[in-house]
């Protein structure tokens, strides 16, 4: 569904993405994990066309993001992305942060944009804040609200770059428990994240980057019991 092929991504003269290919089948739940600076951030922005790339092609359903007579607005809306800062619009409630954009972006009826943001905050276990503003809200439901926000667009696959890095250690696992349930709605998604063990159980592919290379791919309990290469091994033996 979402296809990188031989992707080469340059910061200047510092080659950050170096030949990397990877599908994430529909369905499928990726999870990218490596060292800091190994490129995981570089390669889901590029995924969503908020960086250029200098080689190679990135394909949703088959279509180049490149593809001059593609729609790079409607491609984009098809990919929703949540950051490490949730990024609501302060001034505007849980259920206005849901809605804007497909008001906006899609022109969708009032009424129906608030209808399905309802169903989409009650799906986050927000139903019982949808008027409520960023800053009465917690770490964990703000970025529960962000997700809901992407979701609003009917994403192809979902793109999560570290979101529960910056949380309170006891707000991390009702985020989690979030992204478990989309994945087990049959989301496709592409996870960057510290949390093995969310990798090991929601993951259906481990890829470990290094240095702007994928250097190992497999199945969670095969990468986790019995890592292929030196550089999965070092890794793991780090995490203990
Ligand atoms: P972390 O685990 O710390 O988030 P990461 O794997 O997400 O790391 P990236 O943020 O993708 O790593 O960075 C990959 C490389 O690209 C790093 O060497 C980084 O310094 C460089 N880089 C990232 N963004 C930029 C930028 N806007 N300009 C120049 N270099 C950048
Ligand atoms: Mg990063």
């Amino acid at each position: 569904l979402l296809e990188f092929d031989e992707v080469d991504k340059y910061f200047g003269d510092t080659h950050v993405l170096k030949q990397v290919s990877l599908d994430v089948d529909e369905t499928e739940v990726c999870v990218v994990i490596g060292p800091s600076g190994s490129g995981k951030s570089t390669l889901l922005r590029c995924a969503n066309r908020l960086e250029e790339i200098q080689g190679g092609e990135i394909r949703l359903d088959g279509v180049p993001l490149s593809d001059p007579d593609a729609d790079i607005n409607r491609l984009r809306q098809q990919i929703g992305m949540v950051f490490q800062s949730f990024n609501l619009f302060p001034h505007k409630t849980a259920l206005e942060n849901v809605t804007l954009a497909p008001l906006k972006v899609r022109g969708i009826d009032e009424d129906m944009a608030n209808a399905r943001g309802e169903e989409l905050l009650e799906q986050v276990g927000l139903g019982a804040q949808m008027n409520s503003y960023p800053n009465q809200l917690s770490g964990g439901q703000q970025q529960r609200v962000a997700i809901a926000r992407a979701l609003a667009m009917d994403p192809k696959v979902m793109l999560f770059d570290e979101v529960t890095s910056a949380l309170d250690p006891e707000l991390v696992g009702e985020v989690l428990e979030v992204m478990r349930t989309l994945a087990d709605d049959g989301m496709t998604m592409m996870v960057v994240t510290h949390e093995m063990g969310f990798a090991r159980e929601v993951g259906d592919r481990i890829v470990l980057m290094a240095d702007g290379s994928v250097v190992e791919t497999g199945a969670p309990e095969q990468f986790f019991e019995n890592p292929e290469t030196e550089r999965g091994k070092k890794f793991l033996s780090k995490l203990l």
